[in-house]
């Protein structure tokens, strides 16, 4: 009996395991021993090098320039940012499988991964809250989970002791949905997004120095939008902290 468990046991877990068993960037099975990335494409992660810019974090092509050209545009600065990959063919493969595959643990793992980084950054002691960014309700109930929420507990988890909080923060919401952005400017993107987010309890960010999460960040429009919501409710100091930075050129 006890053996019969134990295979039955090996097979479930074997069929977990192959439900989600393939490396969301060239497609390879992936073996129990295996992270959330083929060995091969483990080794190649685009991590963001180089300068970066003060208030986002993406990658700048011009070292001369302190900020990039979204964040020179932007009426609010963030404090301070972080990039964990360029936005390129890599990070896009497993934004993809991410959003669109069902693989909300990639998220956690992603998330998890970001917060190796984080942890050295002087100004992550200062954060008091760590806020997703929030999807239309119509848009998780399809997906079942909101991937930037994913992002957020993997980070928060793995910075353990390094934050004075146990739970992601769910205060922002998206109170309609915005029209699809992709091939849009910064100031078209920003006037879409004028409006989309709304607070639960706006009291509960005043003075708080806020941690914005998302995958992708291209113009920025939807985090800079998401800054000002709580800027207006009095938020202190805001970072955002993101996957996947879109180099600035
Ligand atoms: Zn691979
Ligand atoms: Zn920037």
């Amino acid at each position: 009996m006890k053996f019969i468990s134990h295979i039955l046991s090996e097979l479930l877990s074997e069929f977990l395991f192959l439900r989600n068993g393939s490396c969301p960037v060239c497609g390879k099975v992936l073996f129990a021993g295996n992270d959330f990335l083929c060995p091969e494409c483990a080794g190649r992660k685009p991590f963001n090098s180089g300068p970066v810019c003060d208030s986002c974090g993406r990658a700048l092509t011009d070292a001369e320039k302190r900020t990039c050209q979204h964040c020179r545009q932007a009426k609010i600065k963030f404090d301070s940012g972080f990039c964990l990959f360029h936005y390129q063919a890599e990070s896009k493969a497993m934004i993809t499988a991410l959003k669109f595959k069902n693989r909300p643990a990639l998220g956690t793992y992603l998330g998890e991964e970001m917060a190796k980084e984080l942890k050295a950054l002087p100004w992550i002691s200062q954060v008091d809250l760590i806020i997703p960014i929030p999807i239309h309700p119509e848009r998780r109930k399809e997906r079942g989970y909101n991937q930037s929420e994913k992002i957020a507990d993997g980070i928060l988890s793995g910075l353990g002791q390094k934050c004075s909080f146990s739970s992601v923060n769910k205060n922002l919401y998206r109170s309609h949905n915005n029209p699809h952005q992709i091939g849009q400017s910064l100031k078209k993107r920003q006037e879409n997004m004028l409006g989309v987010f709304d607070l639960h309890d706006p009291a509960a960010v005043f003075d708080m120095n806020i941690l914005l999460v998302d995958d992708v960040m291209t113009t920025g429009a939807t985090l800079f939008e998401a800054a000002a919501t709580l800027k207006e409710a009095g938020a202190g100091k805001i970072f955002v902290a993101v996957v996947a930075g879109l180099d600035d050129h």
